[in-house]
């Protein structure tokens, strides 16, 4: 049994093709569009911006003859953008994360998010877990301000995670003796029996995956499961892939804000 910490890795996310763009906007007649330097832009700026401009053709004056006045400025038209609820021109850029030492309380309730949301999610049926890992929710860690009777009421319940956690360690190791395993070669009867076992692992075992999201599901999801509503594992992942999602688009996130403690967006559902 072990204790562990969520991390939180963004490891991939959209590219833009910078000649292939220029190319297109030639070919449409926006000419006089100058695409910034790859280091002046994030993806998110740059490929929002050139979605939501070719809706109205907003790439300079007069390109559509209704449009005398354009925006130039990337993170005020992402505003804007964000302003009149135009989401789903955000939907063009995906971020992936990969996820480590979250429970299935974690997982259960972030995998819902289905709308432009896609998972790959550790698999108990194939993985043998010898060594059970879990999260100890902030509820019950030790603060300053504890009174001694919650005090004592936080160090008791750890006191009775730690004993489930080995508990579950040795039923698992006991059906692993059971059923000899060790003698086991095929990779389909080795699977049956994870499978089997892994009913009696609580939901609390440390498990990892990678998530990919567009920029609005992100959006949508933060907006959600930041909030004080929110579960408390959730809230505190959902909050550290915020703060990387602020980190790398500073203008698609740029309306949320802590409040209390939690973070919260300007503009809802957009
Ligand atoms: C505080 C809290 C408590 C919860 N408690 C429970 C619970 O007790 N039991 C339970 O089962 N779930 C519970 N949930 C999960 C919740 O019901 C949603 O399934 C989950 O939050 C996913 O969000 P979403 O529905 O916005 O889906 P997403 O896939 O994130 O969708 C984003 C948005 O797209 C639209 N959309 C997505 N799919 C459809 C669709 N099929 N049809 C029409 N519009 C769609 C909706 O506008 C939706 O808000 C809880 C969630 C929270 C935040």
């Amino acid at each position: 049994m072990r204790h562990v910490e969520p991390h939180v890795f963004l490891i991939a996310k959209t590219a833009p093709d910078q000649p292939e763009m220029r190319n297109w906007l030639d070919f449409i007649g926006a000419k006089e569009f100058a695409l910034p330097p790859a280091e002046a832009a994030t993806i998110g700026n740059l490929l929002v911006t050139l979605a939501g401009k070719r809706c109205y053709m907003s790439y300079q004056p007069g390109l559509n003859p209704n449009v005398s006045k354009v925006r130039t400025d990337l993170a005020a038209f992402i505003d804007n953008i964000l302003k009149v609820g135009h989401g789903s021109v955000i939907e063009h850029v995906n971020y992936t994360f990969a996820i480590e030492n979250v429970s299935r309380v974690f997982t259960a309730e972030f995998n819902r998010h289905r709308a432009g949301l896609a998972v790959s999610e550790g698999s108990m049926r194939y993985i043998r877990f010898d060594d059970l890992a879990y999260w100890i929710p902030e509820s019950i860690r030790d603060s300053e301000d504890d009174s001694p009777e919650l005090r004592e009421a936080k160090q008791k319940t750890r006191i009775v995670f730690n004993k489930a956690f080995s508990q579950m360690e040795e039923n698992y190791q006991a059906l692993l003796d059971i059923w000899n395993y060790e003698s086991l070669q095929k990779f389909k009867e080795k699977k049956k029996l994870t499978s089997l076992f892994r009913r009696l692992i609580g939901m609390g075992v440390a498990t990892g995956g990678v998530w990919t999201g567009n920029l609005r599901a992100l959006r949508h999801i933060f907006t959600m499961r930041c909030a004080p509503a929110a579960e408390e594992e959730i809230c505190y992942v959902a909050s550290m892939m915020l703060e990387r999602m602020i980190e790398a688009e500073p203008d698609v996130f740029a309306d949320f804000h802590k409040e209390d403690g939690y973070w919260k967006p300007r503009y809802l559902k957009i």
